[in-house]
């Protein structure tokens, strides 16, 4: 992933936020460093959230945003989780177009590739007090992305942590704050240095999500009625991505037969607590079919390896590097986002 985000385009979205006058007048100007004071919230007491979504150029030339209200109500949940001023979500989306089509040239149009979006907030009040951030800079800046995968998915190997955990009950993981990032550098350096590509954060036994992408599995059914596929529920240790609830939703239309992935069977999803145990029993039983990871950056990454402390669980190899679930799925998120494909209000 870090061949991208290493280029911006031209301009970016700058609003700025006082308790006095509110929001100011938006300002699209050109990229270039913004000036903080060194006391400045976001610094000292981390009061940054952001979104990560993407603009796709259609066959017809046009841009496309995938399901931008989600990114938009999740940016506002964010603001909110950290005390800082509530906007408008309705007037950002369109800020936010506007600045994709001054910077269309930008959107790269080979498939699999987009203009990635990155709204952020921060707080900007200048105070060493330990309180609420009652000054903000919302900006939005935009990089050009290709595919995660350059030659097609690779099966990715996750490490299953549970020494250092990403989110608890009670906590902030299902928020999108960058708070929740830092402190997942350090594990993922030390995967990293064991060979895996990912971390696998549990929650004691219990599965909550593979890096930054939300944790699917596919279990084989003892009344051979379809497949299982299930995730872990919100219960707030889980962000609630946007892909998660995508996939969730294309596959309740399938079932419902509004629409036919590939002709697969039914695919019973489930919303519920997934635990190491269950995941080593199934493999044991050759019941684990498939797993994946869901998110903007990778659609649907196939896991072909789980690394932990009682042995690794190998998951079936697939010819496509993803199995038939998550190639359909990978498939028709694609064809609707780069505009192949109309589904219900997805491309905007
Ligand atoms: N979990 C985490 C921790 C993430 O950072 C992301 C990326 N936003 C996701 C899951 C996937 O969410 P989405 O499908 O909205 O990109």
């Amino acid at each position: 992933m870090s061949r991208w985000f290493l280029v911006t385009t031209d301009h970016m979205l700058v609003v700025s936020f006082e308790p006095s006058t509110g929001w100011s007048a938006p300002e699209i100007k050109p990229y270039g460093p913004l000036s903080l004071d060194p006391m400045s919230s976001c610094f000292q007491y981390c009061t940054n959230l952001f979104e990560g979504m993407k603009a796709y150029m259609g066959p017809d030339g046009k841009p496309r945003l995938f399901r931008p209200d989600k990114n938009m109500a999740r940016l506002a949940r964010s603001a909110e989780r950290v005390a800082l001023p509530p906007f408008n979500t309705e007037a950002l989306l369109t800020l936010i177009k506007r600045l994709v089509m001054i910077e269309k040239r930008w959107i790269p149009t080979a498939e699999g590739h987009s203009l990635y979006i990155r709204p952020t907030i921060i707080g900007t009040r200048a105070a060493l007090g330990v309180a609420a951030s009652d000054q903000a800079l919302l900006y939005v800046i935009l990089s050009p992305t290709g595919p995660y995968f350059r030659t097609g998915p690779k099966p990715l190997s996750l490490l299953a942590v549970n020494e250092n955990v990403r989110a608890w009950p009670g906590g902030t993981g299902g928020h999108k704050l960058g708070l929740n990032y830092a402190p997942g550098f350090l594990p993922q350096r030390l995967a990293a240095k064991k060979g895996y590509d990912q971390i696998l954060w549990l929650l004691g036994d219990a599965v909550t999500e593979a890096g930054a992408m939300n944790f699917f599995v596919v279990i084989k059914r003892d009344d051979e009625d379809g497949m299982d596929v299930v995730t872990p529920e919100l219960d707030g240790t889980i962000l609630p991505g946007v892909t998660r609830m995508s996939v969730l939703d294309l596959m309740q239309a399938h079932n419902e037969g509004r629409t036919s992935l590939n002709g697969l069977p039914k695919l019973h999803t489930q919303e519920r607590k997934v635990t190491m145990s269950e995941l080593q029993k199934l493999s044991e039983e050759g019941k684990l079919l498939e797993a994946y990871g869901v998110g903007t950056a990778v659609i649907v990454a196939p896991v072909g390896k789980v690394g932990f402390e009682s042995g690794d669980l190998t998951l079936p190899a697939h010819e496509k590097g993803l199995g038939p679930v998550g190639n359909a799925l990978w498939r028709r998120l694609v064809d609707i986002q780069e505009g192949r494909v109309q589904w219900e209000n997805w491309g905007v």
